[in-house]
């Protein structure tokens, strides 16, 4: 029996990653889907194009229930930024938008259920059950120009071949006008949780395209930022930011 992979309850045939909402703005037959694992030894990409992204990882009750609710929150703030009427991000949109976003990077995952999934049974749990964003996780959002389509790519990327280094999973998704990255560190366990760790991002204006909403730095954010990201190249430097060492 297919569980799903946030309660383990039974999982339904298929679900739709992006709801219908979203794909009537925002078509989604220019979806790129690029998985990319790159390690200090072994650098390599690998695009692939899907028409849908459909997932068979989730039951019929987290996708009427807490899933649905969290969407309905999040459909109003994703609505005001594509149809640019927002000018600013209280705190309580940057938290919807964050958690959002953490939810729908867990989701694209089971997109390809070949490889081992970054996030935790546990973290899936306790977003399900209290909205929790895993630890060591950042979101920021910026404003695509020139981008109509639904974009998605994730990262992977780990300072050594095994588990005993540091190990960093980006996900990066768009449609229309807004893009989103959700990056989550993950360190060894000796490394306590009070210490930051850092990571180098490639050259480029971000601190004036990308607009953090997690965790939350201020209580209101001022919307759109300086800088957009120009068509899918943009989003592929987004999707490219993060430096393969850490
Ligand atoms: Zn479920």
């Amino acid at each position: 029996m297919r569980v799903c992979m946030f309660c383990q309850g039974k999982a339904s045939t298929r679900e739709d990653v992006w709801p219908s909402w979203l794909t009537r703005r925002a078509p989604v037959s220019g979806t790129a889907r690029i998985y990319a694992e790159r390690r200090e030894l072994n650098l390599g990409s690998w695009p692939i194009k899907q028409p849908k992204l459909l997932v068979k990882w989730l039951c019929r009750s987290c996708n009427n229930g807490w899933m649905s609710r969290l969407e309905s929150e999040a459909k109003p703030v994703i609505e005001s930024i594509l149809d640019d009427t927002l000018d600013n991000l209280d705190a309580s949109a940057q938290m919807t938008l964050a958690v959002w976003a953490a939810k729908t990077a867990m989701v694209l995952e089971a997109v390809d259920s070949d490889r081992t999934w970054f996030y935790s049974e546990d973290e899936r749990n306790l977003m399900r059950v209290a909205r929790v964003i895993p630890v060591r996780t950042s979101i920021w959002i910026a404003k695509c120009v020139d981008q109509s389509s639904v974009y998605s790519a994730a990262e992977n990327l780990r300072t050594t071949l095994d588990d005993d280094g540091i190990h960093a999973y980006a996900t990066t998704m768009a449609f229309g006008s807004l893009a989103i990255q959700v990056v989550t560190i993950r360190t060894p366990v000796m490394i306590p949780a009070g210490v930051a760790v850092t990571y180098d991002v490639s050259e480029g204006p971000w601190d004036q395209t990308l607009v953090q909403v997690w965790p939350i730095t201020q209580a209101s954010q001022l919307w759109p930022p300086k800088h957009g990201l120009v068509g899918e190249l943009g989003l592929d430097a987004l999707t490219k930011r993060l430096g393969p060492s850490m």
